[in-house]
C-alpha cells in the first residue's frame, strides 16, 4: 500500500518510513504542510500518517481541508504532546487514530495496519478472498491454508486488490502502490506481477476487467 508521512524531524521521519516499509509499504515522505497538501491532491494513499506540529501549515489545516473536499482517507496524527486538547481537536478534524510522541515504531506498524483493516471494510486481522488469504500483521499469504512464498512487491499487489476486494483496481492505481516517489516505474510491472501472483495463487484468483483493470472477487 502506498502510504503518506508528514514529519519535518528528520531523524525520526527516517526511522517512521523505515518502519511502515517493513511491513510491505510503499512511502511518500514530506516534511512540510505545504507539500502534505500537495502530495494528499496528487497521489492516491492507502493512509496518511500526520504530524501536528509542522512548518508552513499545520497538521490539523491540512487534515480540516482533506475532510472538507470529502476525503475518508485514514489518518493517523502524531501528537508532540499528551493534553486532552490536542487530541481531541485531532479527532474532531478527522483522524481516525493517533499516536503520542515519542513513537514506538511496533506500535505504530499495529496501527497503520488496523485502519487499513478498516478501510478494507473488516476488523479482522486476516484479509480473504476464496481460498486466498493474507495477514498483514506477520506478511504472510497462505492458500487453501498452505504458506505461499511472495516477493515484496508480489505481496504489495495482492495486499492492494484484496483489500479493496470486489472493487476494480486500475493498473495506475495499483502502480502507484507499488512505487514511491524517485522510485523507477518498469513498463508493464502490473501485468508481470499479476501474472506471477496467478501462477502461485490460481488463474482465477486475479480478473482482468477489459479496459478497466484487476479485481479480486465479485465486481459490481
Ligand atoms: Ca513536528
Amino acid at each position: 500500500m502506498r502510504l503518506l508521512l508528514v514529519e519535518d524531524d528528520a531523524l525520526l521521519g527516517d526511522g517512521l518510513r523505515a518502519g511502515l516499509a517493513l511491513d510491505g509499504h510503499s512511502v511518500d515522505w514530506v516534511r512540510d504542510g505545504e507539500s502534505a497538501r500537495t502530495a494528499l491532491r496528487a497521489e492516491d494513499y492507502g493512509a496518511c500518517v500526520l504530524d501536528l506540529g509542522l512548518p508552513r501549515r499545520d497538521g490539523l489545516a491540512v487534515l480540516r481541508e482533506l475532510r472538507a473536499r470529502g476525503s475518508r482517507l485514514p489518518v493517523l496524527i502524531l501528537t508532540a504532546r499528551d493534553t486532552l486538547a490536542d487530541r481531541v481537536a485531532g479527532l474532531d478534524a478527522g483522524a481516525d487514530d493517533y499516536l503520542v510522541k515519542p513513537v514506538e515504531l511496533d506500535e505504530l506498524r499495529a496501527r497503520v495496519r488496523a485502519l487499513l483493516r478498516r478501510a478494507a471494510g473488516g476488523a479482522a486481522p486476516l484479509l480473504s478472498c476464496g481460498e486466498v488469504a493474507l495477514d498483514p500483521a506477520a506478511r504472510r499469504v497462505t492458500l487453501a491454508g498452505r504458506p505461499v512464498e511472495l516477493s515484496a512487491r508480489e505481496y504489495a499487489l495482492l495486499h492492494d486488490l484484496i483489500s479493496h476486494k470486489g472493487r476494480i483496481r486500475s493498473r495506475q492505481e495499483l502502480e502507484s502502490g507499488l512505487y514511491a516517489w524517485g522510485q523507477e516505474v518498469e513498463s508493464n510491472t502490473v501485468e508481470v506481477f499479476v501474472h506471477h501472483l496467478r501462477r502461485k495463487l490460481g488463474a482465477q484468483a486475479i480478473r482482468t476487467v477489459r479496459g478497466m483493470g484487476y479485481v479480486m472477487g465479485d465486481a459490481p
